[in-house]
Formats: structure tokens, sequence, C-alpha cells
């Protein structure tokens, strides 16, 4: 079976077309998928019974079974779904004054091996589709009815390994006429596929896009992210230059501080001089510690220390607010979970 949310608008009307109907079906479907939210074929009472039986027999509109929904001190809620073929995935909901954000998975699994990440040492099985992305968004809105407000693809997975999926559903998540969450309150996170970030860069689309550097020096960059040894900080830095003078976007360097790791005034003064003068924030976060990890949080007297340092010297930097730790929800603690687990 096709999942009929796989689709953009154009590509269902070609769909639609395939099955001798008129291009006009395809927003009539999309109206009842996005803006009414029927589960079934048989609620698009606009469609003639023929048709309806038709797309029965080729498509399905996918719902994720929630296996497990866990909810942390501080409301933050940790959703594990049943894609229905046998794997699972984690998507996390955090609540913020300005609404609901969620944290969605864009593969089953992760093959870049960061040392640091809960994700990593799980095999990686595949990427999910665009229709498996929105879908996240769509259960958790349907199960809480409540709408999401921003997206951030920060769940398991390198979004940028999934290129294609990711960035259609990212116009789908943007677009009015299906999930309509402005583009501005759309993050991309990457461990850094250089390539990629100048594909992205190309695209045309104002969301956010967050570099997940986390060290100063090539040194220590690849002791905990594999990847820096296929794309050193140099070339990393200068896609981003590249990706902010193309979307005039600020970009979002994310940098978890680890104990007696990357969390000096050395690796301040590194940082500072790898960002000055960029379009940039940094967003600190205190590293989580997983199973059997090497790597343990800096002390909340070193991190405000290195929030102020940088601060001090142009570069603007806050620290993240952990939600949902106690549930294993926070940054970095998403896997993806066995079903028999
Ligand atoms: N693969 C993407 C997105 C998933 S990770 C990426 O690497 O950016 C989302 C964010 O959580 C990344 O910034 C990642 O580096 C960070 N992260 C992973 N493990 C962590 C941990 N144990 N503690 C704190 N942050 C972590």
């Amino acid at each position: 079976m096709k999942n009929i949310k796989d689709y953009t608008l154009e590509e269902l009307k070609e769909e639609v077309k395939n099955l001798g109907e008129k291009p006009f079906r395809a927003e009539q479907i999309f109206k009842w998928l996005y803006e009414d939210k029927v589960l079934s074929f048989d609620d698009m009472t606009n469609l003639s019974i023929d048709l309806r039986n038709k797309l029965k027999e080729i498509y399905e509109i996918k719902q994720f079974k929630i296996l497990k929904k866990q909810v942390a001190s501080d409301g933050t809620k940790k959703y594990l779904f049943d894609l229905l073929d046998g794997n699972a995935i984690e998507t996390v909901l955090m609540q913020y004054h300005h609404g609901y954000s969620l944290c969605v998975s864009s593969q089953v699994g992760c093959k870049m091996g960061c040392k640091f990440c809960a994700s990593t040492g799980i095999p990686f099985v595949r990427n999910l589709t665009t229709g498996e992305i929105l879908e996240q968004i769509m259960a958790v809105e349907r199960d809480e009815n409540i709408r999401i407000s921003n997206v951030v693809f920060m769940g398991i997975g390198e979004p940028l390994d999934n290129y294609d999926n990711v960035v259609k559903a990212i116009h789908l998540i943007n677009n009015p006429k299906c999930l309509n969450i402005g583009a501005r309150h759309i993050s991309i996170s990457t461990s850094g596929l250089v390539p990629k970030i100048y594909k992205l860069a190309e695209e045309n689309i104002q969301c956010t896009l967050s570099i997940s550097l986390h060290a100063t020096t090539n040194e220590q960059r690849s002791k905990m992210m594999p990847v820096n040894n296929t794309y050193h900080i140099e070339e990393l830095l200068q896609a981003c230059k590249d990706y902010i003078e193309k979307t005039n976007r600020r970009i979002s360097f994310e940098y978890a501080l680890a104990k007696e790791n990357n969390d000096n005034l050395e690796d301040a003064k590194r940082l500072v001089k790898l960002l000055k003068g960029m379009l940039c924030h940094v967003n600190l976060i205190p590293i989580n510690k997983i199973e059997n990890g090497e790597f343990t949080k800096s002390s909340n007297e070193n991190i405000i220390k290195f929030r102020d340092y940088l601060n001090e010297h142009g570069i603007v930097a806050t620290i993240r607010r952990e939600l949902g730790s106690d549930i294993d929800a926070a940054c970095g603690q998403l896997r993806r979970k066995n079903l028999h687990e």
C-alpha cells in the first residue's frame, strides 16, 4: 500500500490523473486529509464512491499506533510510535510559553555514530518517508487535541542523510494547504553533511539551520563525531557561511558541554575565533550522559562561565533549558526502541 501522506499536492495531482480523474480531485483529497483530518477514504464524501474504492485499493492513510507515552515532571511527553512494519521511533512534545514544539525523528536509527548520542550503537534500519515525518506531527495533534507551532528535526537520525524526504516534508509542513506551520518555526539540525548544506541553501526555504558543532579543533571533534573525519571544521564553517549568504538566515550552533572535554576557557576562546563575524547564535547544551557514555555534564558554574565568555566577546550564546530528562527525552537521549523491549 502507498501512504497517501507521502505526496505533495502536485504529486497527488499526477496520482489521480493516473486514475483517470481530474487534478482538482487531489485538492479535495488534500483538504480532507489536512484540513478536516479524516482518517478514512469513506469520509471523503465529495468524491464518488467509485473513486473512494479505487483510492482504498491503492493507498492507506497511515496512522501510527502509540506503543508508549511517557510524561516527564516538567510536562514534556515522549511517544514511542509503531510504524506498523516492525519498527518504532520516538517523538517528543515540549510545551513552551509560545506554544507546542515537536522534536521529530527522520530515520529509524542513525549512521553518524556520534559518541555522546544514544541513537548510536543501534543499527540503522531505514529512512522515514515524508508521510511518516508528517504523521508524527498529526498523531501527536490528534492524541493531545492541540496545534503544534514549532517542529525541530532533532530526534533520531540525521535529517540531511534523508535529504529528499525531509525537504519534501518541510515543504508540506509549511504549506498553508497542508500543516501550515511557518518556515521560521521549523528547524533542521545536522551533524554537518557539508554537500547537503550547500544543497539546502539553494532550496529557498526559510527554515532555521542548526549545526551540531560541539568542538573547536578537528582532533577533538573527530573524537566525538566521526563525520568530522570526512568534513573538517573549516569546510563545515565555509558551508555555513555560504548558507548564511544565500538565505540571509542566522545559523544556530549547538555545543554540548562535557566535563574536561570541550568546556574550558581555551575552547571558548577558539569558538569565538571560529565564529567571529558570522550571523549566528550558540546554543549551549549541558551534555546528557548516556548509558556507558564517556562524557559527563559540565558543572553549572562552568557552563555559565562559558556562556558569559562568548557573550562578552561578541557571540550571542544561550544555555538550552533541558526538558524531559527524567523520561530520557532530552537531547541525544532518543532511541529506536525494540517493539518487544
Ligand atoms: N543528527 C542531527 C539531529 C539529531 S541530534 C544532528 O546531529 O544535529 C539533535 C541534537 O542533540 C544535536 O545537536 C546533537 O548533537 C545533540 N545531542 C546528541 N546527543 C546528545 C547528548 N548526549 N547530550 C546533549 N546533546 C546531544
